[in-house]
């Protein structure tokens, strides 16, 4: 990462000083090039001067009555060299017009020489354009030198050739001391445009590269840190812009992933709590996420289990593929609960199903309470009918006139008046009931001595205890209950569980009804006990139910109906006390009446 943060800058840098070197050489090599073809240029023009200076004096000298020309020339040019001292080191050659040498001064010609194209130009009677620069042996030494050759005419023929030959090093070594000036002007600009692309590169490379550790932060998830501004350079140039559009960006991916997770929580709090249970299977039919609602209904640990264990008798492939936005619905039992199971598949963006969620329901109670209706329903229909078939039976009977003894007759009444009272009793228990359903009894409530109530109840009730020759009796040293309460509905109540206490006990048996009471709980309770047949333990929950009778025929021919327990549970419950039992079955059962005391100076009375 950090190299290719690194390359950048150096990128630059080397682009930007290649770019200056290929400049620098370029223009030196175009400077030494210049420097060099005016030198040479200067050089030639002074060996033409030369050269004409002593053409010029040689015609004169010739034609002052000098006839050798060798010897008019050799005087000439000692003359001319002597008085210019011949600083320049000047070799001079004279050459017939064709070519051949007639005089030299120091050293001579090689073939090579005589054959070069400016001797060549010259016998062709052509002035040399420009220096002839060549390597030869000058001085006993082999340098670069420079040739200029020039027929001289006389008429319309060459007269001769003069041909000039002079070494450049002179020339070589100002063109060598300029290079050097150059190179060492090169060294310098090449080193001030490092520097300068140094910090250009610099300067564009840190900008990107806080642009990179802030993609880098972002990356990491630190979108605070990539969102934050840099401080303006003030430049507003294209790197800026970018830096400030990335922190734009970083902002709103910011905004949006704060967004999404506040959704995400909000779903995984709806998840995690919602009372339904939530199962969500992947593509293998394996479980991918379940909520605490769904491992308690399916009572055992969800995770790794796949949708063949939980649900055994459903085939997963058959909900994944069902058609889109089709929901299907099952009741499943398991462990004695009835859980409603709703399967739906879910899809990928391109419509192809990932997997399946399953919502289950606890639908136990619901299941439970239909089958309470139904079986209440069942029971009011059979208890109706029973006395209705009877009192029928006996009116058919009696109607047919068959009967003729009046004491048959009699018998057939009183059966018709005893069915008329049960249906009645019937009927008015279960308005009872319904009116408590619905939250229409009003209670008037008054300061009452609950032990008071409990002995009138006994006084009123041993009349019906004394024709099965049993004894109801008051227990002594029963403390005052002072509570609040309707007063003739808890005669009901106790009625109802003193008239049991009869029924269901033997003839001359004892019931004994006593109260105490309970400072600690705040709470007075009166008890019925009686010696009669006792409940079975797995029955005793259920005689509060309404109907509910351990012995059918029995209950039915004491004049029962089944719901009086069922009442009498209920307004308790009205009366903010409670109903117990305590049965052992053979040997007779004893039910508790709590109520909460009085406190002090509570308000008289009231109704509720
Ligand atoms: P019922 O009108 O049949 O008496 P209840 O609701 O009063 O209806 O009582 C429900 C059932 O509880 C009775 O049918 C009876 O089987 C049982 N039961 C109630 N009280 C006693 C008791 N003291 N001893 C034995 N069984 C009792």
């Amino acid at each position: 990462m950090k190299g290719s943060r690194g390359s950048i800058k150096w990128k630059l840098m080397l682009l930007y000083a290649v770019l200056v070197v290929i400049v620098i050489i370029v223009i030196g090599i175009y400077m030494i090039g210049k420097i060099r073809r005016n030198l040479y240029q200067s050089r030639y023009q002074e060996m033409q001067y030369t050269a004409g200076r002593i053409s010029d004096t040689v015609e004169l000298a010739y034609g002052a009555g000098e006839q050798d020309l060798t010897e008019v020339f050799t005087k000439v040019v000692t003359g001319i060299l002597t008085e210019s001292g011949n600083r320049e080191g000047l070799l001079l050659y004279l050459l017939s017009p064709q070519g051949e040498m007639l005089y030299s001064r120091e050293g001579s010609l090689s073939p090579a020489d005589l054959s070069s194209r400016t001797i060549l130009g010259a016998v062709n009677g052509q002035e040399s354009a420009e220096l002839y620069v060549h390597e030869a042996v000058y001085d006993e030494e082999t340098r670069i030198v420079g040739d200029y050759a020039l027929p001289v005419f006389r008429g319309s023929e060459i007269w001769y050739i003069l041909m000039l030959r002079q070494s450049l090093s002179d020339i070589q070594g100002t063109i060598r001391s300029n290079a050097l000036i150059i190179l060492m002007a090169s060294l310098i600009a090449i080193a001030i445009s490092s520097l300068l692309a140094y910090l250009l590169a610099v300067g564009i490379a840190h900008p990107l590269e806080r642009l990179t550790r802030r993609t880098q932060e972002m990356a990491r998830g630190n979108l605070d840190a990539a969102e934050e501004m840099t401080e303006k350079s003030g430049s507003s140039d294209e790197i800026e812009e970018l830096e400030t559009n990335f922190s734009y960006m970083a902002g709103e991916l910011k905004r949006m992933l704060s967004e999404a997770s506040s959704e995400k929580n909000k779903l995984e709090t709806i998840f995690h709590h919602m009372a339904d249970g939530l199962m969500v299977f992947d593509y293998d039919g394996k479980v991918a996420q379940c909520n605490p609602a769904a491992t308690e209904l399916i009572g055992k640990g969800i995770h790794g289990l796949s949708f063949g264990d939980i649900f055994p008798e459903e085939s997963f492939e058959e909900f994944l593929h069902a058609p889109e936005g089709r929901i299907r619905q099952r009741t499943l039992e398991l462990d004695g609960q009835s859980i409603r199971a709703e399967f739906a598949a879910y899809a990928n963006e391109v419509g192809e199903a990932e997997g399946l969620i399953v919502v289950l329901q606890d639908v136990t109670e619901q299941h439970h309470v239909e089958e309470m209706q139904r079986e209440f329903v069942a029971n009011v229909s059979h208890e109706l009918r029973t006395p209705i078939t009877t009192v029928k039976s006996y009116v058919e009977t009696i109607l047919e006139g068959e009967i003729r003894e009046e004491e048959t007759l009699t018998g057939f009444l009183q059966v018709i008046d005893q069915e008329s009272d049960r249906m009645t009793a019937l009927i008015a228990e279960l308005l009872e009931l319904s009116r408590i359903d619905n939250r229409q009894v009003q209670l008037a409530m008054k300061r009452e001595n609950l032990t008071e109530v409990l002995a009138d109840c006994v006084r009123r009730y041993r009349i019906h205890a004394d024709k099965k020759h049993q004894q109801l009796i008051m227990g002594a040293d029963c403390p005052a209950l002072p509570v609040r309460c309707d007063r003739a509905r808890m005669e009901q109540v106790i009625g109802n569980i003193l008239i049991n206490a009869i029924n269901y006990s033997a003839d001359g048996a004892v019931i004994t009804a006593w109260s105490t009471l309970n400072p600690e709980a705040h709470e007075g309770a009166l008890h019925i006990q009686d010696t009669g047949m006792g409940i079975p333990y797995k029955e005793q929950r259920r005689i509060f139910e309404r109907f509910y009778r351990i012995d059918k025929a029995r209950s039915r021919s004491s004049g029962g109906t089944g719901l009086g327990l069922a009442i009498a549970k209920e307004m308790m419950e009205m009366h903010h006390g409670r109903i117990e039992l305590d049965s052992v079955p053979g040997k007779g059962s004893t039910f508790h009446l709590i109520l909460p005391l009085m406190d002090g100076e509570e308000a008289e009375d009231e109704e509720i």
